[in-house]
């Protein structure tokens, strides 16, 4: 109280003898993240989406590798709890970045740059829904977060665990007790972190029936809704045309263990991956819409339903083989 983040965090800093320089700022806009260059690494412990594009991007323009990290913990009234998840994601040159993994919700980036006054009134009028929601802080899921972030940097400077294969993200399900790697596909045209001259996004190649839990398929940079819809569209049409599939279903889920046993099919793949529950919600209900009269479809409705736990959001494909 009376005191801010960063000077607490100072004084505990030094008290281990550790010399700290500190800017009690927000980071608002790109020209403040020059404070940063020279740095070696950045670690990005921010609750908004400007400072987190901030970061973003200035990891790819300096040459500075990035540490996101994050946690999601909700509960609902009946105090059930329906978000648990944690998040270590490792940006810079090389890897995919925060933009890929769907961690800046473009209608959020909008919400925070308005100005005061007008985020005031769109949220009486109900236009910027949960843009403010307050999230507890839940001290042993950060701990274990912030811990694995370090043993991330620890990775990076020590070479400890060799540098072949390093992971790209660590997501955390403290539900299930369970940690999982999670990877991008490489070649994405991502304006920030994408390769120009790798066209558009892959869909990956079909094997043996198996399950893909977890690792999307194709990937996008900041593309609007209708190009992410539009690519989803193109590439549920093309795993779906061969005479080895018989049936297909189109879902939404937090998380992806066990789903292809809850089905009873042969093959889950998992087609995208975003933190935002909204734009998960909305590009199920708009597939599930276009393939509903799609003969080899087995969706029971017309639309989606179902869960809007918080949590990383997998829109998926399940496919029952002939
Ligand atoms: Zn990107």
């Amino acid at each position: 109280m009376g005191t801010t983040k960063v000077e607490t965090a100072a004084r505990y800093a030094r008290g281990l003898g550790v010399d700290v320089r500190t800017i009690p700022r927000a980071l608002l806009r790109a020209e403040d993240a020059a404070a940063l260059n020279g740095c070696d690494v950045v670690f990005s412990c921010v609750d908004r989406h400007v400072p987190r594009a901030i970061l973003n991007r200035f990891s790819y323009d300096a040459c500075v590798p990035v540490i996101d990290l994050g946690t999601v913990f909700r509960v609902d009234a009946s105090g059930t709890v329906t978000g648990d998840g944690g998040r270590v994601v490792l940006v810079g040159p090389g890897r995919p970045c925060m933009a890929c993994w769907g961690l800046l919700d473009p209608e959020r980036l909008r919400v925070e740059q308005l100005p005061e006054e007008e985020r005031e009134r769109g949220r009486a009028e109900g236009y910027v829904l949960g843009a403010e929601l307050p999230q507890p802080a839940v001290i042993s899921f950060n701990t274990t977060v912030a811990g694995a972030a370090v043993t991330e940097l620890l990775r990076m400077v020590t070479g400890f665990a060799g540098a072949s294969d390093p992971p790209d993200r660590l997501s955390f399900s403290f539900s299930t007790g369970t940690v999982r790697r999670t990877r991008l596909p490489a070649g994405t045209s991502c304006r920030i972190c994408g390769d120009p001259q790798a066209g558009d996004t892959q869909v990956a190649s079909r094997g043996a029936p198996q399950v893909l839990a977890g690792a999307p398929e194709v990937s996008f940079g900041m593309s609007s809704f209708d190009e992410i819809l539009a690519r989803l569209k193109r590439s549920i049409a093309a795993a779906v045309a061969g005479a080895s599939v018989d049936e297909f279903y189109i879902g939404r889920s937090v998380n992806m263990e066990g789903r292809s046993s809850d089905h009873g099919c042969h093959e889950i793949r998992c087609l995208y991956e975003t933190e935002s529950v909204g734009r998960a919600l909305d590009l199920e209900d708009a597939l599930i819409k276009h393939f509903h009269n799609h003969p080899k479809n087995n969706n029971d409705q017309a639309h989606s339903g179902g869960s809007t736990a918080e949590g990383p959001q997998h829109i998926y494909l399940a496919l029952w083989l002939a």
